[in-house]
């Protein structure tokens, strides 16, 4: 028999990606992490995979599983080591980077960035997807839970961030003539719900578009090492990264 092939980044039509899932931060993450995958997984199977067509099967694992995706979770950007998981798995994989700590020290929970990171990389998993919209000298990223990241449902009593349906990037749609986002509090394209955020690219650069001058300020706070606006930039480049497991263990040794 052969072996399976690896799914890659946005090549994943027709498969099913396996996605490992791994914690490395020592920050207590407010939720039992077999339960935090089972209701990631039940997000994907109920919610995400019937709108956007993306299945995965989420396996809990204590590191890298070879052919598989990831979603790592580390403390933050300084975390010994945490920089050199760079933006792809060792093979080369869409992988999603959650950090505890900085989601804890803003007042989020860590099940909704988890579930943020996890359909965001399901609809867009090379991080080059982008669009035109309402302004026609913008192109807009294809980030699903962004412009709505302040609102959460739960999936099996955890809760899960709100994400855009395909509806939401096509500007012809009228005002409420469809549905826009899970949970139905978006009444129409590329609205930037209160407490949201969306990634643009103007005048051959990229910035973000805020909903409220408040979360301006608070994203200017944020520290986003790691994160998808910055993978971008690379992505654009053709650079993506991937994760150097030799420097991961040698920094990680040091503690
Ligand atoms: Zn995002």
């Amino acid at each position: 028999m052969r072996a399976a092939r690896p799914t890659f980044g946005a090549f994943n039509q027709g498969g099913v990606p396996t996605i490992a899932c791994f914690n490395k931060a020592a920050t207590p993450l407010g939720v039992d992490f077999d339960a935090l995958i089972a209701a990631m997984q039940a997000f994907v199977d109920q919610y995400v995979m019937p709108v956007w067509g993306t299945p995965a099967k989420l396996v809990k694992s204590k590191g890298y599983v070879k052919g598989a995706w990831a979603v790592v979770f580390l403390d933050n950007a300084d975390q010994p080591g945490a920089l050199a998981y760079h933006d792809l798995t060792p093979d080369g994989l869409p992988q999603s980077k959650v950090f505890v700590k900085t989601t804890l020290d803003n007042h989020d929970l860590v099940s909704v960035s988890a579930s943020h990171e996890l359909v965001e990389m399901l609809v867009d998993p090379a991080i080059n997807i982008m669009t035109t919209g309402p302004d026609p000298k913008i192109m807009y990223a294809y980030e699903s839970a962004d412009p709505v990241e302040q609102l959460s449902f739960k999936v099996n009593g955890i809760p899960m961030t709100d994400f855009v349906y395909p509806a939401y990037f096509e500007v012809f749609h009228k005002a409420g003539s469809v549905r826009f986002d899970q949970m139905k509090k978006v009444n129409k394209p590329f609205q930037i719900l209160s407490g949201g955020y969306q990634i643009v690219f103007k005048n051959g650069k990229w910035s973000q578009i805020f909903a409220s001058v408040s979360k301006k300020k608070r994203f200017g706070r944020e520290d986003r090492r790691g994160h998808r606006s910055e993978q971008r930039l690379r992505a654009a480049r053709n650079r993506l990264r991937r994760a150097d497991k030799k420097k991961i263990a040698r920094l990680e040794r040091r503690i």
